[in-house]
């Protein structure tokens, strides 16, 4: 038995690494129940436009982004909520973002093919949207569908990670500038999945003590395949550090634990950015907002599976 949201703030199309077209995605969530969801590709918002598109009259598609940064050799996403996808600070951003994955897309395909994968390049750009960003959750994707391993999970540990034979690292820009960019471009900056980031407790607090400090707004407190304690540690660092919550599935592909929705439901002690002052009235659902604030205290959009 689990508990659904009906607001997830962070899920992923085939503009990246995502295994459903923007409006699949939409559609799926819609059968989900959601009434407002964030299509937050990497470094990328070509999804945008058509998840827009489809959404209109049934659910609120908040337009987001999921931006690469750094921070000593940590790889760290900051999530970007509400952005103008025209500002020019943004789009600049993105296209020096676009190269350096284009590179390293062709970089790790090298590697790969020298563990046998032919064409990996091409091979891995044909399961994803013409023009996608490719990441290397697309390459995990590829490698389990030639049937070498038996899931993505298992590709990403034997092949991508650090220290695997088609590992490249990546030089991002700082956490400040990824903050930078978002609030340029009126965005509300989101650091997300500040538990996956595999570091000791005392790093993760300067990590947020910094991410604050650059005008950083909220924690992803509430993330799909996540353990209590660490849902409830998040929650007291947004209390400690004045950051209001964000929940978000980082939904990529159907069939596993990271579904729309799915148990996402925030601590009572946290501060939502749909409840917040400031950032409230965002939040929309045809006229019947306050149904969607409460949906998640409520029971209203809760569903059993
Ligand atoms: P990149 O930004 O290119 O380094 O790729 C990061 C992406 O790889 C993440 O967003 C995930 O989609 C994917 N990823 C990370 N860890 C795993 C894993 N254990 N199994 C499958 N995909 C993963
Ligand atoms: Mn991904
Ligand atoms: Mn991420
Ligand atoms: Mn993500």
């Amino acid at each position: 038995m689990a508990e659904r949201s009906a607001i997830d703030l962070h899920a992923h199309s085939s503009a990246s690494d995502g295994a459903l077209s923007p409006r699949d995605l939409v559609d799926f969530a819609t059968g989900r129940g959601l009434k407002v969801l964030a299509l937050t590709d990497h470094d990328c918002l070509d999804g945008i436009a058509e998840a827009s598109a489809a959404a209109a009259g049934r659910l609120q598609l908040v337009p987001g982004i999921e931006l690469s940064t750094m921070w000593r050799n940590f790889q760290i996403h900051v999530v970007g909520l509400f952005i103008d996808c025209q500002n020019p600070k943004l789009l600049a951003h993105l296209k020096k973002q676009r190269i350096k994955r284009e590179e390293r897309a062709h970089q790790i395909a090298q590697m790969l093919e020298r563990c046998g994968f032919e064409q990996a390049y091409e091979r891995t750009k044909a399961q994803a949207q013409p023009g996608a960003c490719l990441t290397r959750g697309n390459y995990a994707r590829f490698i389990a569908s030639t049937g070498v391993c038996r899931s993505s999970d298992e590709a990403f540990n034997k092949y991508l990670k650090r220290g695997r034979p088609a590992y490249v690292k990546t030089q991002w820009g700082c956490i400040e500038e990824g903050v930078e960019v978002i609030l340029a471009a009126d965005g509300i900056p989101v650091l997300a999945h500040p538990r996956r980031y595999q570091m000791t407790n005392t790093k993760l607090r300067e990590l947020i003590a910094l991410f604050k400090s650059a005008g950083g707004t909220a924690l992803e407190v509430a993330s799909a395949q996540q353990r209590p304690a660490d849902r409830q540690y998040l929650a007291d660092l947004c209390q400690r550090f004045d950051l209001l919550a964000s929940v978000g599935s980082d939904f990529h592909a159907a069939g596993t634990w990271r579904d729309p929705g799915l148990n996402l439901i925030l601590p009572d002690k946290c501060q939502s950015l749909w409840q917040s002052e400031r950032y409230a009235d965002k939040f929309y659902v045809h006229e019947q907002r306050m149904s969607m604030v409460y949906a998640d205290k409520d029971n209203a959009a809760r569903q059993m599976i």
